[in-house]
């Protein structure tokens, strides 16, 4: 994970938050090719749940939401972790995160330092809205952004003509006061969620809830994820929520071990209900196709992280690969093995001297191929030094534009995986790098 967390500051996919002020813990920037990263993961997620599906449409709901939302989900009463601290070293333990014996003896687990008694805490971020800080003006910053689509499903039925099944996917962000951010971006207070609800007919639910475990595992299969990295994970009845029926977890062999990635969760009818409580409408469906047949449906939920995501990709394409043999540092080369429809740049143009013409011609191809493809353009330093900046930083392919290429428009086209170079008519280029990302699988 020091590895990683290293290559992303060098090379500025992310940045601890307000670090010249020492740093906020559990925030983090996304730089330059950070955010290409993640707007590619977002993008490949939304097409994935909303162009490929006729029945799911997409949605974007406030972060401050009606605080009586927050009742009915159960999060006010029920958000909470249990919290211990230690009385010596003052270090602040989640007790369901510490060995048992550290608990029940009351023993810290860094300093042997009594702990205190266990009490919960809601991980919900509270402020006010307006001038006054009362009880009356009290808001959340949401914890989840599930509960946007649920107080906007009735509004996308009647707006949309949905029937049933349908979806709603949405990505946005959400908030959660976590006692315990280490592991980078893994777990932070501020961070990016990637749901779809699925509302279903009772009775259907336990089918959906199967089909939706099978292509979300397909999803990762199809974005190039080392799949013998991905397991199952069935939540046990001491871990299942209080409203779910059935609760898969996809977790990836992470670093640190094997952590959640992504719930798929069948949530029963428990939230549109809560909510037609709460508010007093009616949140049933009524099925115009069926005698108007009314029910309150259930839901089928796919929760991803984008940003734990994000470190998911990385440490996936994180690879380090012996090149030479000479016996200095430069036989090693440090190569992010993105699949190219997430890398950040898609094709670096290298012209391989600055003079004689060559930066020109290689300017020109960066042009065309900008309104394509994300590029970058490079001409300092060693040829060889650039592939290696190109590889470190995940792009799939370069291009070199050298004294052969004005003489009969040719230009060398560099593989990251392989490292094999080919010859391309300039005027192909575009075409082939289009079938070489159709055509991607990945090798190591
Ligand atoms: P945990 O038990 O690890 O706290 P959770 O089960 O509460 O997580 P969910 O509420 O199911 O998580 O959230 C859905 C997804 O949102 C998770 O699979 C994860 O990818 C992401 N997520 C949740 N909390 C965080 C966080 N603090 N930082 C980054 N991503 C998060």
């Amino acid at each position: 994970m020091e590895k990683i967390t290293s290559l992303a500051k060098r090379r500025g996919f992310v940045f601890q938050s307000s670090e010249i002020y020492g740093g906020q813990s559990g925030a983090w920037d996304y730089g330059p090719l950070g955010i290409e990263l993640k707007n590619r993961i977002a993008g490949a997620w939304w097409k994935e749940m909303t162009q490929l599906h006729d029945n799911i449409v997409g949605l974007d709901a406030a972060i401050l939401m009606h605080p009586r939302t927050w009742e009915a989900s159960g999060h006010v009463e029920n958000f909470t972790d249990p919290l211990v601290d230690c009385k010596k070293c003052k270090s602040r333990f989640r007790a369901d995160m510490i060995p048992e014996e550290n608990l029940s003896a009351k023993k810290c687990p860094d300093c042997g330092g009594e702990l205190t008694d266990t009490r919960k805490f809601n991980l919900m971020f509270k402020s006010n809205i307006g001038p006054a800080e009362d009880t009356a003006s009290i808001i959340y910053l949401r914890p989840e952004t599930a509960q946007g689509i649920y107080v906007n499903y009735k509004n996308i039925i009647q707006s949309n003509r949905m029937k049933i099944p349908f979806g709603i996917a949405q990505i946005g962000k959400a908030f959660r006061n976590e006692i315990v951010t280490k592991n980078f971006i893994f777990r932070t207070c501020e961070f990016e969620q990637m749901e779809m609800q699925y509302f279903v007919k009772p009775g259907t639910d336990e089918a959906e809830f199967n089909e939706w475990k099978k292509q979300r595992w397909a999803y990762y299969e199809k974005l190039g994820v080392k799949m013998d990295h991905l397991r199952w994970h069935q939540h046990g009845s001491d871990e299942l929520a209080h409203y779910a029926k059935d609760a898969y977890d996809i977790q990836y062999l992470f670093p640190m071990g094997w952590r959640e990635l992504e719930g798929v969760h069948n949530r029963t009818d428990y939230d549109l209900g809560r909510h037609s409580e709460y508010s007093g409408k009616d949140m049933q469906y009524i099925d115009q196709d069926n005698n108007n047949e009314r029910y309150t449906p259930y839901i089928i939920e796919t929760s991803a992280g984008l940003t734990r995501n994000v470190l998911m990709i990385l440490c996936d394409a994180y690879d380090e690969e012996k090149v030479a043999d000479k016996g200095d540092a430069d036989d090693w080369r440090t190569v992010l093995r993105f699949h190219p429809n997430l890398a950040p740049i898609t094709v670096a143009v290298l012209p391989l001297m600055k003079k004689d013409g060559l930066a020109e011609m290689a300017q020109d191809i960066r042009k065309e191929l900008q309104e394509d493809y994300a590029t970058d353009y490079d001409q300092a330093g060693a040829i060889g030094r650039r592939y290696r900046r190109q590889d470190e930083a995940g792009t799939p392919f370069c291009v070199t534009v050298d004294y052969q290429s004005k003489e009969d428009g040719t230009v060398t086209l560099r593989f990251r995986d392989s490292m094999e170079q080919i010859r391309v008519p300039k005027a192909e280029l575009a075409a082939r790098l289009r079938q070489e990302i159709k055509n991607y699988k990945r090798i190591k």
